[in-house]
């Protein structure tokens, strides 16, 4: 059985080869895209086993997914093939100057429908860590219903919750969301916000307080991420300021939360240390920018170690 669980949906993505607004793009690359879904591969490329919890369209993309993820060494024993939703799809915009534009396509998604029935109890009880993201809830009201279950399901056996609120705007209204997502983050036990998304979900701006609010809500490890700047890692005994990778280009902005978190929850299954999983985990966000794509940007162990010693990983 897996160390760690996730959940959440995966969709196809479509990727504008040329810049310029969407309706006059016409080549697109064929990707995937899921926060938690790029999460569990992470975890796996540095040496841990992680199982995925999802419904996808019994469709060609949904096939796609299933066997991207199961190819990576995902258990994939926990994810339906739903006859009668689709998979969803984003396309990608891209922009040489100003802000690349998602527009997405996932309303009554196979991924949607999940339910809390879809759950096994005892696939997220064998686990040592369940990993949920607030992006989950905002999709349907099940999906509200099933993480709301998963998460009952780990707090009853002892296994431990780590949560990224990944809060969304184009999913939900902010007076929807933000008392969802505090209701959720009180359950967690590891919290992952990014500096943003706290200041919406808090109202505060300081690092420090932010991660003194989050520790009083409930989590017991608290990782902030904070950009280029790296993250404040803390639990109720210390705080660490960890500081970010130097990063030369940054090819593709997208997913290295997710990639961080990924290696915070390595180091964590480690025993390492606040610092040490921190520096893990700024690693792996700082390798997630540098290449186009979320799961072909996470590197392997080896990879990391070059990357963090320093060392350039010889090629040939
Ligand atoms: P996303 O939702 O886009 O995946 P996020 O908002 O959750 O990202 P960020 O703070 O943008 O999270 O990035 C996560 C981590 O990646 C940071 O804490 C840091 O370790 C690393 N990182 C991000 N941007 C940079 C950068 N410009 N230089 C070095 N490291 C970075």
């Amino acid at each position: 059985m897996p160390e760690v669980v996730t959940l959440g949906e995966t969709l196809a993505v479509l990727v504008a080869t040329s810049p310029g607004p969407l309706r006059y793009s016409t080549h697109f690359e064929l990707r995937t895209g899921g926060a938690e879904s790029t999460f569990a591969v992470g975890i796996v490329r540095l040496g841990h086993s992680a199982g995925w919890i999802s419904r996808l369209g019994d469709d060609e993309f949904g096939k796609l997914i299933l066997a991207m993820m199961r190819g990576e060494g995902v258990d994939v024993s926990q994810v339906k093939l739903d006859s009668e939703a689709p998979t969803g799809v984003f396309f990608k915009e891209r922009r040489e100057a100003g802000e690349s534009r998602n527009y997405y396509y996932r309303q009554n998604s196979a991924a949607s429908k999940m339910k809390p029935e879809d759950i096994d109890p005892q696939y997220i009880c064998s686990a040592k860590y369940l990993h949920l993201t607030g992006i989950t809830p905002a999709l349907s009201p099940s999906c509200l219903a099933t993480v709301e279950r998963a998460m009952d399901i780990a707090k009853e056996c002892g296994v431990l919750i780590s949560f990224d609120p990944n809060l969304r705007l184009k999913l939900w209204k902010k007076e929807r969301a933000i008392p969802v997502l505090l209701n959720l983050i009180r359950k967690a036990d590891i919290l992952f916000p990014g500096i943003e998304e706290a200041q919406i979900l808090l109202g505060e701006n300081e690092p420090e307080k932010i991660v003194e609010r989050f520790l009083e809500l409930g989590p017991s490890i608290v990782a902030l991420k904070l950009g280029s700047k790296g993250a404040l890692v803390a639990n109720a005994h210390q705080e660490v300021y960890v500081p970010a990778f130097s990063v030369e280009r940054i090819v593709d902005p997208f997913g290295a939360g997710d990639a961080f978190a990924a290696g915070l929850i390595t180091g964590l299954l480690e025993g390492l240390s606040l610092e040490e999983a921190g520096r893990i985990a700024n690693a792996m966000g700082a390798l997630a920018l540098g290449v186009t794509g979320n799961i072909e940007a996470l590197p392997y162990r080896d990879e990391l170690i070059a990357f963090m010693s320093g060392n350039p990983t010889i090629i040939s």
